[in-house]
């Protein structure tokens, strides 16, 4: 029996990207995952369950298997006719297929969104108005001395977060405290040395009130978002007196009431607090190529999402050309969709629009919107069965390795998106 051992493998699944992955194989199949969290054990060694074992195209409501050439022509068919074609997806695929995803986009004139209009696309929006302060994780991990999770829930969506970046021993610092901030006591909340109970919508008051009492006012209110000003003051003065401080935030604070505001707040109060000591801020980005999206979109187009190539340039506009409001208003009419699944995350409102509109599906596994999609391509796993070039969540870009072939036949995103693009233009001339 053939036996390997592959070390420092980055794991696909979250946006921490952890590259300490040890793989053990037997027969190029994946047996063993050491020093993986639980998600991370089952993304590898469950990679070949659930898989679309060939292309399909649904014909008079039914799936019909075709080979790889048949399911090319009808996609690039379908988006080459397309009004109003959006390409959306991209944060759980590597940064080769993204450029291929914006060439389509540009090639059909049509719409470029990612995931991170349903996530940290305000995070976006809100340094866009404000700048970013930004540290790395291997800042954090040997300097901070305060670390506050900010509607964040990290121990359930990014487990290895707190082990490997907080509680790991540092260079400079001996001791760390460990606040949450969130409206209900989480999991990552009951390991924390400190818990801020605070009301659902109200995260920016509370940070334009902590910015207040840091530049010295009075306020003449008891209370802010149910945190007694006294408990306010007390977190500032905290803040205030650290070496260096963290706020990592989620999407509670992204997501939540007041959106790109709230994070807008939260970048004017650390930029305040630098007056005094150092602080910065990372968003928690969930998809472990989320980031990645952003930075490429921004690279190729100009743009970190909702780009439009409808007049042949790429114009920018959320809540104009973001995949939800585009589909909402009714304007899309093909969607080439690459590892994404929105028929499971969008609003039900949303899906039920999404299930008249053809769908080119590009993903490794068969999920709710490959039940949906008029085509099928399955693709090979980028981080296990393909290599590509992922970032972290602080930005720091990482080679993912291809540590098993893929399913016979089967290419990777970036491949197929090639040959898309190379049909549509070959369909066209
Ligand atoms: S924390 Fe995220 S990147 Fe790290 S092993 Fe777990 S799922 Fe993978």
């Amino acid at each position: 029996m053939t036996k390997s051992r592959l070390e420092n493998v980055i794991c696909p699944f979250c946006g921490c990207l952890c590259d300490d992955i040890v793989l053990e194989l037997e027969e190029g199949r994946i047996v063993a995952n050491e020093n993986g969290c639980a998600i991370s054990k089952s993304k590898f060694l469950n990679h070949l369950k659930d898989r679309m074992n060939t292309p399909s195209v649904r014909i008079d409501g039914e799936f019909v298997s075709v080979d790889l050439g048949k399911a090319i022509k009808v996609a690039a068919g379908i988006l080459a006719s397309a009004r109003r074609p959006l390409v959306y997806g991209l944060s759980s695929t590597e940064n080769d297929a993204h450029r291929e995803a914006y060439r389509i986009a540009e090639e059909i004139g049509g719409v470029v969104d990612n995931t991170s209009s349903v996530c940290h696309g305000p995070t976006v929006i809100g340094s866009q108005e404000s700048g970013e302060i930004h540290g790395s994780l291997g800042e954090v991990r040997n300097r901070a001395d305060l670390i506050v999770y900010w509607g964040a829930n990290p121990q359930f969506a990014h487990p290895r977060h707190l082990n490997r970046f907080v509680r790991a021993p540092g260079i400079y610092n001996e001791t760390r405290e460990l606040w949450v901030v969130d409206i209900r006591k989480s999991v990552t909340a009951g390991v924390a040395d400190r818990f801020i109970q605070i009301e659902p919508g109200h995260d920016m008051e509370i940070l334009g009130t902590m910015r207040a009492l840091l530049r010295g006012h009075t306020l003449d209110v008891e209370q802010v978002g149910g945190l007694p000003i006294a408990s306010i003051h007390d977190m500032v003065q905290t803040m205030k007196a650290t070496k260096y401080g963290i706020l990592f935030f989620g999407l509670g604070l992204s997501q939540s009431r007041g959106k790109h505001r709230n994070v807008d707040a939260a970048i004017r109060l650390i930029q305040d607090l630098n007056q005094y000591t150092r602080w910065a801020m990372l968003p928690m980005r969930g998809h472990y190529n989320v980031t990645g999206a952003n930075k490429t979109s921004t690279w190729q187009t100009g743009y970190p999402f909702a780009v439009d190539y409808s007049r042949s340039y790429p114009r920018y506009q959320p809540g104009e050309y973001t995949a939800i409001d585009l589909i909402r208003r009714g304007e899309v009419d093909a969607i080439l969709n690459v590892a994404a699944d929105p028929a499971a995350h969008f609003p039900g409102s949303i899906v039920s629009k999404l299930s008249k509109i053809p769908i080119i599906n590009l993903d490794p596994k068969q999920n709710m919107t490959s039940l949906l999609a008029a085509v099928n391509i399955p693709t090979a796993m980028s981080g296990i069965e393909a290599d590509g070039a992922a970032s972290r969540m602080d930005g720091l870009p990482l080679y993912l390795k291809k540590c098993v072939e893929p399913p016979p036949g089967v290419k990777s995103d970036r491949d197929i998106l090639r040959l898309i693009l190379k049909e549509i233009r070959r369909s066209g001339s």
